[in-house]
């Protein structure tokens, strides 16, 4: 059966679950087994249901290679993140000689990985290329050089079964379920939109700006898979999302929750979300400032300019085959008492916004969550969240 909306990326939707299982579930048996990270599950789980088409399997060594000096596969697709499968010595030993390995969750045999290539990566590098430094204060180069294992990888990927997820099971759909639902509900143009906080005004206006801009639909497709350290855990962030529908017009918005391990890498990730998006049916993508940013540097400065995750995504608009829909930073309007783009705020109008030292104050000196900030709604399931901790609760949504 054809796939509704746009080709995917490499133009045809990746699904790598085995129809009869019982041959697989039988080598799955006899194979040396790995427990999935939390991170290589996501991961997996977007490589089975064709998140990220058109990978077949975990990268291999030349594929890595492309990936991180170019920004292509070696067939000459577009894909900026190294999606790996990295192991300790003594697993790679003897995955090499049973010739495969059983990756597993939770005690579950979820797939089959025929090892073809094992390689020790060098990770200074990888960094380097992807993330544009190695400074330890950057998470995903944290987590690539101090919480990764030292073999990567790769071989023929014949998938049993997805993680199991017992929370939001009403809002997680594979691309091909999402690209369904979108069908039908008749909705052609769908503009998405990435997001790993809470949702605060600047966040609205953006997706009601889009949506208005282009006569689209709004898919809101937050992530809950890895986010940065720190962030709002993602049972709480549902419901601010979940109490936030409401507010938008009637049939115009969906809800679904994305299993993707962010890395934090900012322009590449950007490339790397919109592909994802693209995959799951939408035909429109929003980058707003600092598109998925992982705060300052060991100097205290940003690692990427604001809009550095915008150039790069326009410049590869044509090859992308997913509509990009930049925004400047929003500030709220005290005379107009709503957000606009910095760039359209009227001469001699004040701006307001909050910067995380200034929420830390708010914090410290127990002020209230301000309106012009955070939704009534978002404000409500946050003080729930947070009781007796508003102050903490406004921090987090930096
Ligand atoms: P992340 O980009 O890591 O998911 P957020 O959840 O804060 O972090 O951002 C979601 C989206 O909203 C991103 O595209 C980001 O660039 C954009 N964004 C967030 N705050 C603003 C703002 N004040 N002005 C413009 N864009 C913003």
């Amino acid at each position: 059966m054809a796939i509704p909306g746009p080709p995917p990326h490499g133009g045809a939707l990746v699904d790598l679950r085995v129809e009869d299982g019982r041959a697989v579930a039988a080598a799955a048996q006899e194979l040396p087994r790995w427990e999935l990270t939390r991170r290589q599950r996501c991961d997996l789980e977007l490589l089975a249901t064709g998140g990220f088409s058109p990978l077949r399997t975990f990268l291999g060594r030349a594929d890595h290679a492309s990936v991180c000096t170019a920004m292509r596969l070696t067939t000459g697709e577009l894909w900026p993140i190294p999606v790996t499968l990295d192991l300790p010595e003594c697993v790679v030993a003897a995955a090499s000689s049973a010739g495969g390995l059983t990756l597993c969750a939770r005690g579950a045999d979820l797939a089959v990985l025929w090892l073809r290539e094992a390689w020790r990566p060098d990770r200074v590098a990888e960094a380097a290329a992807v993330f544009g430094t190695t400074d330890p204060a950057h998470p995903g180069v944290h987590t690539l050089l101090h919480e990764t294992h030292p073999w990567y990888v790769s071989g023929p990927l014949a998938v049993l079964a997805l993680p199991t997820h017992h929370d939001f099971r009403s809002l997680r759909h594979t691309p091909a379920e999402l690209r369904r639902e979108l069908a039908d509900r008749g909705w052609d143009t769908v503009v998405a939109f990435q997001t790993r906080n809470p949702m605060h005004r600047a966040h609205q206006e953006l997706t009601i700006r889009a949506a208005r801009e282009l006569g689209a639909h709004v898919l809101l497709h937050p992530v809950v898979g890895i986010t940065k350290p720190g962030d709002v855990d993602p049972s709480v962030r549902v419901r601010c999302y979940r109490a936030l529908l409401p507010t938008y017009p009637p049939g115009t918005v969906l809800l679904s929750v994305l299993p993707l391990a962010m890395r934090m890498a900012g322009p590449r990730e950007a490339l790397w979300h919109a592909i994802v998006r693209k995959n799951h049916g939408a035909t429109h993508f929003i980058v707003g400032r600092d598109h998925a940013g992982p705060g300052p540097d060991s100097q205290g400065r940003p690692f990427y300019e604001p809009s550095e995750a915008q150039d790069l995504l326009r410049r590869h608009e044509d090859e992308l085959g997913i509509g990009v829909v930049p925004f400047r930073q929003m500030v709220f309007v005290r005379e107009l008492q709503r957000h606009v783009p910095e760039d359209e705020v009227p001469p001699g109008h004040h701006c307001l916004r909050i910067s995380g030292t200034e929420q830390r104050r708010r914090l410290a000196q127990g002020e209230e969550l301000p309106e012009w900030f955070t939704p009534p709604e978002v404000a409500a399931e946050l003080r729930r969240a947070f009781p007796g901790r508003t102050g903490e609760a406004v921090a987090l949504l930096s």
